[in-house]
């Protein structure tokens, strides 16, 4: 029995987890989930799976939560506080983690995990946006392995030759070619964009997520985050990859290589498949997504994205060019502008200038060789900055 610890249960990717999970109950066996302060859906979790350990960050949560399970036999041992994360990433019973947490709020648990040597199955982009090297670093020392969830990712890995010593290049591969639906706003004036509203922005066209990512995939910064996240899984430069607008999110990314050929991974967009894809690995098993239905698509149409109408797409390019710590302040200044215009403090365009500004504000440094200090006290210096440009922003409007 392979031995799992689920951070981030109750989101989006928790849920799909969970129900890939439990159709194989043979070979997994949870032994931890955990969440923020959703104590409710934490409860019936608990009593589906009955994991030996419940983490809540929020110290309220974790009391309510004992009340909730004080009529289990056996309920689980109930933890609090973000230090229990990485606890439970670090359980000898545990063979794998997924690491689902939303934002560099998840970064300490994953790196957690990768010290101990486990199986991280990575849906935290922000993690390795924030401390790429540090990450990498840490799977490559300690016999760590890292399967990508983000489904473009998840796709590329699919698609790329199973051994690669020296590089892409040397593989025969020329551009790795990065699709993205373009969100509900694809086809909207910047002028509109003005004035959508939280929700609108969170009414994904083809994709069902957590209203962070939500914001994200119409801003367009969920494609610079995975185009910086593909940089450090692929060991490869911003160059090498091609962004392409593919609306229907049929194709999930493809690899073009030197004779020609383009490989591509096809499915529908239901993250099952690269959650059991990851499962599995290097095997195969049912993730309960029918099969595709080619005839019922019809066809697949690309286009160019439109730099001008993706401020946020252009801004990490630039911080992915850039080796020091525009990754670290790009990522704060967007989670602090992304709650503030779900908060509706600010509109939806003033995301990308929190972010500019930010980044203007803040000068990158190197990041040191260990640098985890040093991208926890940027991250956090971002945040406040980032913080003071949203009320600047939201007195202006
Ligand atoms: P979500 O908001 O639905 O769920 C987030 C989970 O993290 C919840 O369990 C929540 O309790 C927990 N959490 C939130 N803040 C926390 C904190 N400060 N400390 C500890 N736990 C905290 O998010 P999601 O859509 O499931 O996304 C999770 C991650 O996966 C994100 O990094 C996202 O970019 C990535 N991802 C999601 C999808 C998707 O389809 N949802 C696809 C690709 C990648
Ligand atoms: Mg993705």
């Amino acid at each position: 029995m392979i031995g799992i610890a689920i951070l981030g249960a109750t989101g989006s990717i928790g849920m799909s987890t969970l129900d890939v999970v439990q159709r194989h109950p043979q070979r997994f066996r949870v032994i931890a989930l955990t969440a923020q302060r959703q104590v409710e859906r934490m409860a019936e979790q608990c009593r589906l799976v009955r994991p030996q350990y419940a983490v809540m960050v929020d110290h309220q949560a974790a009391l309510a939560l004992r009340d909730a399970l004080a009529d289990m036999d056996n309920p689980p041992e109930v933890l609090a506080g973000a230090e229990a994360l990485e606890t439970v990433a670090q359980l000898p019973e545990v063979d794998y983690v997924m690491a689902a947490i939303v934002g560099a709020a998840g970064l300490l648990s994953t790196l957690a995990a990768a010290h101990a040597g486990k199986r991280i199955l990575l849906a935290n982009k922000e993690a390795l946006v924030v401390s790429g090297a540090i990450l990498m670093r840490a799977v490559a020392d300690h016999g760590a392995t890292i399967l990508p969830i983000d489904s473009e990712h998840n796709a590329i890995f699919q698609c790329l030759p199973p051994q690669r010593p020296d590089g892409l290049a040397a593989a025969g591969i020329e551009r790795i070619l990065l699709t993205a639906s373009g969100g509900p706003f694809r086809n909207r004036s910047l002028a509109e964009l003005e004035q959508v509203t939280p929700d609108q922005a969170c009414a994904h066209p083809n994709w069902s997520m957590g209203r962070k990512i939500s914001v994200d995939s119409a801003t367009m910064m969920n494609k610079g985050l995975e185009l910086i996240e593909a940089c450090w899984l692929f060991a490869t430069t911003p160059e090498q990859i091609q962004v392409v607008i593919h609306p229907q999110s049929v194709i999930h990314s493809m690899v073009q290589y030197s004779d020609g050929s383009v490989l591509a991974e096809l499915g529908h967009p239901d993250m099952r498949t690269p959650i059991a894809h990851a499962l599995a690995w290097p095997e195969r098993m049912d993730a309960g997504v029918p099969p595709l239905d080619l005839f019922a698509i019809g066809q697949l149409n690309f286009e160019p994205p439109a730099p001008e109408r993706f401020p946020c797409l252009r801004l990490a390019y630039e911080a992915a060019a850039n080796s020091g710590t525009a990754p670290v302040i790009l990522n704060a200044a967007n989670e602090i502008a992304v709650a503030a215009f779900l908060d509706q403090r600010i509109g939806f365009n003033d995301i990308a200038r929190v972010v500019e500004t930010a980044l203007n504000r803040i000068p990158s440094e190197a990041v040191h060789d260990d640098g985890l200090e040093q991208v926890l006290t940027v991250d956090q210096q971002a945040r406040q900055i980032a913080e003071t440009i949203v009320a600047e922003l939201s007195l202006a409007r």
